[in-house]
């Protein structure tokens, strides 16, 4: 029987020729889509130019039969949706026949397809078949696109440059890769190898084929589930950051999607382990009932709303919060380049003004361990218990300790302004906040509007602590002010309290507040750099840092400690090769 049916008129209307169709991309999309649902695991795509001089895909699947291979260019046909709701339902990746449909229509096709004894060959050029013949028998389809757009002056203009087209595809095939890690997909272009995973059916080991081995070794794996969604996946460490949010990798029931909520969450997972304006990889693969997701988005577009979706956020964030928590995150100083080596070799340097700067070429050469389990798993409870011994200092601003696992560079105002964050942080939920009364109370002049805001706010200071009072026209004196506000910085510090009341007020969070007066507190309390430090200095601030709940970063999300292990000593000065 024939696998391809006629899908109905409604969702035919949905998806017009020209919004399924408009870069090389998304014609890659729809085949390699339709590769999948033909249940291939092995997929080729080769790209001549980009895409933009052809578009090759081969694939192992199931292949069409002659009636099917006809049917398949015919408008509205398809093989897997039979009404507008099944669209929707994750599972179905394409809209085969239909997309086929729209691609021949606007481009030259040679089809060879086999679902058993009889191959068959299909050209069309411009929508229109003018060939049909028997051809090999390899089971599977092999699809050719030349000549996209010639038809269609207005859309061609419309493709971009063959760099950009290819990051296109690239950034395409990357991404399916990470949701469907049992399909080995290679993807070529001019014949290089760009793109090339196993289809090992082990997602950190995608992952490594992907992004690499400095990745794939700096992954932390989740697992978590409520009512509703099940996650699971992996989260980079806080030393691996990219400067965009393309590597947030969020798989629903097996399709990448993007989610504005979803990204949320995982970045707020995130704070103050790095700095603003950097984002983690991760590659998290979310399951759920497909009813809960939202029908009403455009098929093609990989935006899409869930229902519940607070308590997905909420399990993501806490998951992803904890992970970080649990582990042990200092980075290691010296970050291996064996991945940025190959690249710079091959396309990168022809296309060095389009933003690669995250793309890898990985040959599977590199010795990918799927488990750790004979390693040494140093878990953050153990950092707290971590001596290390202070060396000494360098430029005033660095210091350097040891331990018998290596020897560690510490900011030292990173450092302390982590300890004082945190010890702040504590001490804002203190039952009865200690303070102390000034010796000499602090006045400040404020102008009027400023002042009838403040006034109006002061209580927040006052629950902390702080005793203000009205002081004449405009001007505000302390008294007291809460025992984590340490000597000699009263003054500077009251000040910028009082700005941060004032520049607070409008929206007033309560929490945001106090979390931007215990960052700005902790930095001006901390030692600066070019600042020495006695023996004594330097052991208390290891000690005082091995205690925080994030050791790795001061609160701004700048590193504070890195590592050199004993190997990478060795190895620096070829003790061991
Ligand atoms: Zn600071
Ligand atoms: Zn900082």
């Amino acid at each position: 029987m024939s696998k391809i049916r006629v899908m109905s008129e409604n969702l035919a209307n949905k998806i017009a020729a020209g919004e399924v169709v408009e870069k090389c991309a998304s014609v890659v999309k729809e085949l390699v889509e339709n590769s999948i649902d033909a249940k291939a695991n092995n997929i080729k795509i080769n790209l001549i130019d980009g895409g933009l001089t052809s578009i090759n895909i081969v694939d192992n699947g199931i292949g069409m039969d002659k009636e099917d291979a006809k049917l398949a260019f015919a408008r509205h046909a398809t093989s897997k949706i039979y009404k507008d709701d099944d669209l929707f339902f994750i599972e179905t990746l394409g809209f085969r026949g239909e997309a086929l449909a729209s691609i021949a229509s606007v481009s030259e096709v040679n089809l060879d397809t086999c679902s058993g004894d009889v191959g068959t060959h299909v050209h069309i050029k411009g929508g229109i078949m003018d060939e049909i013949s028997s051809s090999n028998a390899r089971i599977g389809t092999e699809i050719t696109i030349t000549n996209l757009f010639f038809n269609t002056p207005a859309r061609l203009k419309y493709l971009k440059s063959e760099a950009t087209e290819l990051n296109n595809c690239i950034q395409f095939i990357e991404k399916l890769s990470l949701s469907k890690p049992s399909i080995a997909f290679t993807l070529t272009n001019n014949g290089k190898v760009i793109v090339k995973t196993s289809g090992s059916s082990n997602l950190l080991k995608t992952i490594h084929e992907i992004y690499g081995l400095n990745v794939s070794s700096n992954m932390l794996d989740i697992k978590a589930s409520n009512d509703d969604f099940e996650i699971s996946g992996y989260i980079g460490k806080p030393g691996i950051l990219k400067k965009n949010r393309n590597h947030f990798n969020i798989i629903v029931n097996g399709r990448i999607v993007r989610n504005n909520d979803i990204n949320r969450a995982i970045n707020d997972a995130y704070y103050t382990y790095k700095h603003e304006g950097f984002y983690p990889i991760v590659v998290i693969n979310i399951d759920t009932d497909p009813t809960l997701v939202d029908v009403n988005i455009h098929p093609t577009k990989q935006d899409i709303k869930l229902s519940k979706i607070d308590d997905l956020t909420r399990l993501l964030y806490e998951t992803i919060k904890n992970t970080l928590y649990d582990n042990l995150l200092i980075p290691n100083a010296i970050i291996t380049n064996e991945e940025n080596n190959i690249k710079s070799e091959s396309y990168v340097s022809k296309y060095e003004n389009q933003d690669l700067e995250s793309k890898t070429i990985i040959q599977t050469s590199f010795d990918f361990r799927a488990n750790n389990e004979d390693e040494l798993v140093i878990k953050n409870a153990d950092f707290k218990k971590l001596k290390l011994y202070p060396i000494g200092q360098v430029h005033g601003t660095y210091i350097i300790a040891e331990n018998e696992d290596g020897m560690f560079i510490l900011d030292q105002h990173a450092a302390h302004e982590r300890i004082n964050y945190e010890m702040i942080q504590k001490r804002f939920h203190d039952e009865t906040p200690a303070f102390i009364d000034m010796l000499v109370p602090f006045s400040i002049e404020l102008s009027t509007s400023d002042y009838e805001i403040f006034m109006e706010n002061k209580y927040v200071l006052e629950d902390l602590g702080f005793n203000i009072e009205e002081f004449g026209i405009n001007t505000i004196i302390f008294k007291s002010h809460p025992t984590w506000l340490t000597k000699n910085f009263e003054g500077d510090n009251l000040r910028t309290i009082v700005d941060l009341v004032i520049t607070n007020h409008k929206n007033f969070n309560k929490d945001k507040f106090l979390d931007s007066l215990a960052k700005m507190v902790s930095c001006k309390m901390s030692i600066k750099a070019n600042e020495h430090l006695s023996k004594e200095q330097m052991e208390k601030l290891l000690d005082d840092l091995v205690e925080c709940d994030n050791p790795y970063n001061c609160c701004h999300g700048r590193p504070s400690i890195m590592k050199f292990t004993n190997y990478e000593l060795e190895k620096m000065f070829k003790r061991v090769i």
